[in-house]
């Protein structure tokens, strides 16, 4: 079959990827470069264990003092917000007791083994070396911290995630580079992470062409559909017949499922990185600052320092400050980092994660024709899911059954 692939991103990537396995026709089209949305700066986790929610019981009242506090993880541009009030409603939705366990059960499938579900594809790039598989670590300052986070521990431990809680000493032999305010960690072994998401995305996108796939540097405008079966893919550069599409356009991806009759509640929570060159510790394992609400990761450009969410919508422009708390946060976490960098040292960068409110992607076919796909709306997890994903997408691609149920990905779901 003809297919065509909309989004280079992880999640497009990855589809195209296994689609070509099966002997399909593929091409991924993409109006920038590949992987410089939000594949390009995020922390690089691919981590089994991102199985919990990002609205959990109890968030209601932690978000006002989020949003007073500069050094927050949580800000919204209060022009946006009238806009994002029906997107946060759900959020705060999703977040009851029984739908968490359930949001929770779903991404287990998806992220079960995320970081060896790279490894058809990654053995095929070559690209082995941008991979470590050397666990995340989970810390907290106050052992009310921790507790706070207890359902979300239960959650991992009820879905099969092996971890080791560290007090204060087994944390500082974990990791000497931490300050010794933080007094618990958690240690999960079988994550990993990459050192360069987007070289990583982009190596897989090149042995995609070596294997015969055909990358087309335009973007997708609609669909050519005769009753419900797909013609042709509209494209800024003109038609390109299809008998099968895959919307994987990550935040970009609602205006294009409202044409297929899904008007999906997708929006975008904004984030940022930082990044050290040359830095002065480099930590083994991704870390999580469960109460600053960043992710440390050691990569081949320097030490990355990821995170925050912002409310703002894909048209306004980055908020720089957000990435410079991320530094403050960082210096608390490292006190062998320097308190001051000359402006060489650092680059930072602004992306948009494709939100839903429950957390969960969207992955199904449309409501207007079963000859496209949505692969889309993998908020915090795009990375560690993107194999897995690109994997079902080439089931149903092919009428297969999916080796995980997706039931809860549905693009109809309330
Ligand atoms: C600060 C931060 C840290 C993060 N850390 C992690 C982490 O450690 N682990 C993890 O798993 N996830 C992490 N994430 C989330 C992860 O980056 C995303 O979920 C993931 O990159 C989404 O991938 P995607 O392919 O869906 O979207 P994208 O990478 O954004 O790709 C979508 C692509 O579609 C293209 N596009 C848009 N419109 C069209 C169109 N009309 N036609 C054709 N193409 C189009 C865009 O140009 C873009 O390249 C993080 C995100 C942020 C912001």
């Amino acid at each position: 079959m003809k297919v065509v692939v909309i989004g280079g991103g992880a999640v497009g990537v990855a589809s195209a990827s296994f689609a070509l396995r099966d002997g399909h026709e593929v091409t991924l089209i993409e109006p920038g470069g590949i992987a410089e949305g939000a594949s390009f700066g995020n922390a690089g986790c691919l981590n089994a264990s991102s199985v919990v929610p990002m609205s959990m019981p109890g968030n209601l009242s932690k978000i006002p003092g989020w949003l007073l506090d500069p050094l927050g993880p949580l800000s919204i541009r209060w022009a946006y917000a009238p806009k994002v009030a029906p997107w946060i409603y759900r959020f705060l939705k999703a977040g009851s007791p029984d739908r968490v366990a359930a949001q929770a059960a779903a991404l287990a499938g998806l992220l079960r083994d995320s970081y060896g579900s790279y490894r058809p594809l990654v053995t095929n790039a070559g690209a082995e070396a941008l991979l470590r598989r050397q666990g995340h670590l989970v810390v907290y300052r106050s052992q009310e911290d921790f507790d706070g986070d207890a359902l979300g521990w239960r959650l991992r431990r009820d879905n099969g995630i092996a971890f080791e809680v560290l007090t204060r000493d087994a944390l500082w032999q974990q990791e000497p580079s931490l300050s010794r305010e933080y007094r618990i960690g958690v240690f999960v072994p079988d994550n990993g992470h990459t050192v360069n998401p987007n070289r990583l995305i982009s190596r897989l996108a090149e042995a995609f062409v070596r294997d015969g796939g055909t990358i087309e540097r335009t973007r997708a405008v609609g669909f050519d559909l005769e009753g419900d079966r797909l013609q042709a893919v509209r494209t800024a550069g003109g038609r390109l017949e299809a008998d099968r599409a895959v919307v994987a356009a990550g935040a970009w991806s609602k205006p294009l499922a409202k044409q297929l009759g899904d008007d999906v509640p997708l929006d975008t929570e904004r984030g940022y990185h930082i990044v050290i060159k040359d830095p002065e510790i480099a930590p083994r394992s991704s870390i999580l600052d469960a109460t600053g609400k960043f992710v440390a990761t050691s990569m081949e450009t320097g030490l990355r320092l990821a995170g925050t969410v912002e409310f703002a919508g894909l048209a306004a422009k980055p908020d720089w400050r957000r990435a410079r708390i991320l530094l403050n946060l960082g210096q608390r976490l490292f006190p062998g980092l320097r308190r001051d960098y000359p402006e060489e040292r650092l680059t930072q960068w602004m992306g948009f994660r494709p939100s839903m409110p429950d957390s969960l992607p969207v992955i199904g076919r449309a409501s207007r024709s079963r000859d496209v796909v949505y692969a889309f709306g993998h908020g915090h997890i795009g990375l560690a899911s993107g194999a897995r994903t690109g994997e079902v997408v080439a089931d149903l691609l092919a009428d297969r059954a999916p080796t995980i149920p997706i039931e809860a990905f549905s693009p109809t779901r309330a």
